[in-house]
């Protein structure tokens, strides 16, 4: 036999296989709601004119490329703290917090899943009920059993809060606790202020490490509303985890930039703690890329690009809400009965709409509409251009 005749041919990724469907699709006004990614009113995938303007300033004063300390550029990893947990923190001020650069959203997920299974290889892992697609994934490929918490209620249209704090409640203290931060996916649906307080009381009461995922900032209501949660974990005094990813925020898919956060005791703690992240990252690809955070750094932290960057991101935003309020107007006007005002309630680039995988499938043979077999569709992939064609193909369906 030949070295690799055992290999098996791994399922692909279902989400990416979407795509490839969807480019094979001859059909002319066929519309791709499937894979995560914001696209503008002319459907094309925005440069921010902050990028670019940034972009313009590095190469004005071009540098030599020489490797990255392990945790990355120092000023993007600063601003990243200042970002997320405030720049008046005493968290900061106190040196509490570990930060690293990281390959993208996925790349802090899977340092600090690795550094978690070295710390406890005994702790289980639980992700919502349903989750981003890689969670699972990620998390059982660093050596974690991984299961889930109730999350989604579909007859409620919305989240059964009481059941994910009873899953909490017997969750076995060390349990890695995966949670989204903003802009829950696939779901859009996010935990209201006071359901968060409560998630954070039964973690805190059973000893289990919250792992924040924060990968749409900015998308739901605003960069420090959608932040607000870091809040309430700091004022509960619980160490945590945080991911974050500028993937979205930044329109920067390809540049990978994101980050990981580890909120500690004691400065010596925080010290210790980035000491093995960084073992993880040098075991791994040794340090990261320049670009990327070159780039936001230079945005988070040069006020004038600071500012455009808040107001396109504020236009992104605000673009989706718009959607989200004309498709339920477009579905009313193209015959759907059933009262869709629940599109509005979501929050970030998805929506779950309800849709079973047979009403999925049909809009994809019939009207080359595109989007999860869980019902999930982008709403950051509508624009006035595509929006009557989709809400007319849903109430066919429906
Ligand atoms: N977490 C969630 C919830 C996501 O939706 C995504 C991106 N789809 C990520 C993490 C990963 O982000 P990135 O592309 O920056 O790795």
């Amino acid at each position: 036999a030949t070295l690799f005749a055992a290999v098996d041919l791994a399922p692909r990724d279902p989400i990416l296989g979407l795509n490839e469907q969807f480019n094979a699709d001859p059909n002319p006004n066929k519309v791709n709601l499937g894979v995560g990614v914001y696209t503008d009113e002319n459907g094309k995938l925005p440069l921010l004119a902050c990028v670019a303007e940034a972009e313009r300033q590095i190469q004005a004063a071009p540098k030599p490329r020489g490797y990255l300390p392990i945790d990355g550029i120092a000023a993007y990893d600063r601003a990243v703290q200042e970002l997320v947990f405030g720049a008046d923190a005493a968290v900061l001020a106190e040196g509490r917090v570990a930060t690293v650069q990281g390959l993208g959203g996925t790349g802090g997920l899977k340092i600090g899943a690795d550094f978690l299974r070295r710390l406890n290889p005994a702790a289980a892992v639980l992700i919502s009920d349903p989750s981003w697609e890689n969670h699972r994934a990620l998390f059982t490929q660093a050596g974690f059993t991984v299961g889930a918490y109730p999350y989604y209620d579909a007859a409620r249209r919305g989240i059964d809060v009481a059941g994910m704090l009873a899953a909490l409640e017997g969750a076995a203290p060390g349990t890695v606790v995966v949670l989204h931060a903003c802009c829950h996916n696939p779901t859009g649906y996010d935990l209201s202020p006071a359901d968060w307080e409560r998630v954070i009381a039964t973690v805190k009461a059973r000893g289990l490490v919250p792992f924040l995922d924060m990968a749409y900032q900015g998308f739901g209501e605003g960069i420090a509303e959608d932040g607000a949660v870091i809040g309430r974990f700091l004022a509960a005094d619980v160490d945590f985890l945080v991911s974050t990813s500028f993937s979205k925020s930044f329109s920067l898919y390809g540049e990978r930039v994101g980050a990981l956060s580890i909120v500690c005791r004691s400065k010596d703690e925080a010290t210790r703690v980035l000491s093995q992240l960084k073992i993880v990252i040098r075991t791994n690809y040794s340090n990261p890329p320049t670009h990327g955070a070159q780039v936001v750094a230079t945005v988070l932290t040069t006020p004038a690009l600071r500012r455009m960057w808040e107001e396109e991101l504020a236009g992104m935003r605000n673009r989706i809400r718009q959607m989200r309020l004309l498709l339920v107007e477009k579905l009313k006007a193209a015959g759907v009965s059933r009262d869709m005002g629940f599109i509005t309630e979501q929050k970030g680039m998805f929506s779950y709409s309800g849709l079973g995988q047979a009403q999925m499938q049909r809009l994809r043979d019939e009207f080359g509409v595109y989007g999860v077999d869980s019902g999930r569709i982008c709403i950051a992939a509508l624009n006035t251009r595509n929006i009557d064609a989709v809400a007319r193909a849903i109430a066919a369906v429906s």
